[in-house]
């Protein structure tokens, strides 16, 4: 929205202006219907397929309609991937029929890097998962109300916290805490210790912004475009922000590219910018030859959000038009036997649970199939208790992570026996299989980062201090589809701009 004085757009903050998503997802989706001579809708990707006269390219990906079952064989020459990020790997604060209630979308299912990670592409900084301070139980967003009702965060006593711990902070990470905005996962870190030392709950001071009508107005406003449901929260907790100050909660951690954290494909760089070795084909295209992404699934450029997302989607999308040009004639080589094979894979679940459920023990256990909900639920607890989530204080170190990889595995070999009660279920089955490779993912390269570079975030009890002369670089891992083994290294950081 611009300043009908100046023709500027509104700023909120240094950098953030309001976007209105309401108003304009629908917008952005139009435009997409439009450039698009078909639009295939609800089909879950399941898998990329191969090249197999070429090693290491994309041939094009398979999948099914959720609603109809029908198998999709999608033969390309270039594929981008733009599934977004990954919620519910760790447990989220809201379980039981609540559990629906996660900060990022419920949605997010961890496809953006399962579907390269299988390919055998690299992906980068998958350890930097994020929390996000946020209005409890709602999730309703603090940022706007930080930076345009200019409210701020008091302990349960009415104190300001924050510099209680800036002694303690700087001990860890140095002179990070002297940088101005003061880095989100350190302001996270002060609100952690100072719940830890029994001075909580944390609360947003409200009471003095919402006296002014027309803040009250853009307070509730806020919530319309994102999270709807923090208003229904307040108001069945008989939360009025005019009159009580409401408490605030740190997230469970999720995996993303592009809100503020940066993990996911590491893909080639722009021509103009990027340093020669991290340019070795087409802009955002990833370590596999025809293999596209954008948003959430591309590691190495945190601070994307909505508008960066589908700029980068453009980007790789003109980038993955010259590839293709840049082929002629010439065709990835995809047989029958590579998705038919996919394809019985992709409904196994269905079969599994049509043969087991005649030996259903009690409720819905049964001696030959997992359901989706409770793999779901294991995988949430190991990482939840392993991997740094929130019933360990985001706290990890290296015999525990190497438990939750244990873990891991075995839950792995359990996934062959899903079963499916129907389609809704198979999608479930498969977005498992997606979480847990994830899952496999951020524990890997958490493991290989013996240092704590983003204390709020989460911690290493091993390593608890930020290293930046042996980290100060972006951590890479290749998986091997064959042998199950994972190859870990570092990148160096190249600061393009001060
Ligand atoms: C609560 C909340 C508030 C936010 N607020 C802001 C804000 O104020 N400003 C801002 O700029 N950004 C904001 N963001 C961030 C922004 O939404 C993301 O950065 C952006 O949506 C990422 O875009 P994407 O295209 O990568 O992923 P998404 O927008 O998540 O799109 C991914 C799509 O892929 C689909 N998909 C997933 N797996 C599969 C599969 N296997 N097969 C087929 N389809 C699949 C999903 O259903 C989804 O439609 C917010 C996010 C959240 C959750």
């Amino acid at each position: 929205m611009r300043d009908p004085e100046t023709g500027r757009y509104q700023r909120e903050g240094k950098w953030q202006i309001m976007i209105h998503g309401e108003s304009y997802k629908p917008i952005v989706a139009e435009a997409a219907r439009k450039a698009a001579t078909e639009v295939y809708n609800r089909i879950m990707v399941t898998h990329l397929l191969m090249d197999e006269s070429k090693p290491n390219r994309v041939g094009g990906a398979v999948g099914f309609n959720v609603r109809t079952g029908d198998f999709y064989v999608f033969r390309a020459k270039a594929v981008i991937v733009c599934a977004g990020g990954a919620s519910h790997i760790y447990k989220p604060r809201a379980v039981g029929e609540g559990m629906g209630r996660t900060w990022y979308a419920p949605w997010s299912s961890a496809s953006a890097y399962a579907l390269p990670i299988l390919a055998g592409a690299k992906m980068t900084q998958m350890e930097n998962r994020i929390v996000l301070t946020r209005f409890k139980d709602g999730y309703g967003p603090v940022g706007a109300y930080f930076l345009h009702l200019k409210t701020y965060t008091e302990n349960a006593y009415g104190e300001e916290y924050e510099s209680k711990w800036y002694d303690q902070t700087k001990e860890m990470v140095g002179d990070y805490i002297d940088r101005h905005p003061v880095p989100t996962c350190l302001r996270n870190h002060a609100f952690l210790e100072e719940m830890k030392a029994g001075r909580g709950p944390i609360r947003m001071v409200t009471k003095e912004a919402f006296q002014d009508p027309h803040k009250e107005t853009v307070g509730w406003e806020n919530f319309l475009g994102m999270t709807i449901g923090q208003a229904v929260v307040w108001a069945s907790q008989n939360i009025d922000p005019k009159h009580i100050n409401p408490e605030l909660t740190t997230s469970e951690p999720y995996v993303m590219g592009s809100h503020a954290t940066c993990s996911g494909a590491w893909a080639s760089g722009p021509s103009d910018y990027a340093p020669d070795e991290y340019q070795w084909g087409y802009n955002r295209m990833m370590t596999i030859d025809g293999l596209f992404g954008a948003g959430d699934t591309i590691g190495g450029t945190a601070h994307k959000f909505s508008s960066g997302s589908f700029t980068e989607g453009r980007i790789a999308a003109k980038a993955a038009v010259n590839y293709v040009n840049d082929l002629r004639n010439e065709q990835p080589r995809v047989s029958e036997r590579q998705y038919e094979e996919l394809q019985q894979e992709i409904f196994k679940p269905l079969e599994t649970y049509r043969v087991g459920r005649n030996e259903i023990v009690a409720g819905t256990v049964s001696p030959s199939y997992l359901l989706p909900i409770n793999g779901l639920q294991r995988l949430e607890k190991i990482m939840d208790e392993y991997v740094g989530g929130i019933s360990a204080h985001y706290m990890t170190n290296e015999p525990l992570l190497t438990r939750g990889l244990e873990l891991l595995g075995m839950l792995k070999e359990d996934l062959a026996y899903l079963g499916a009660e129907d389609l809704h279920q198979l999608q479930r089955a498969w977005e498992l299989h997606h979480r847990l490779l994830a899952s496999e993912s951020v524990t890997r390269h958490t493991l290989f980062r013996t240092e704590t570079r983003w204390p709020g975030y989460y911690y290493r009890g091993d390593h608890p201090k930020l290293d930046d002369n042996d980290w100060h670089c972006f951590t890479l891992s290749q998986y091997d589809r064959q042998s199950g083994e994972w190859a870990l290294e570092k990148a160096p950081v190249y600061h393009i701009i001060d």
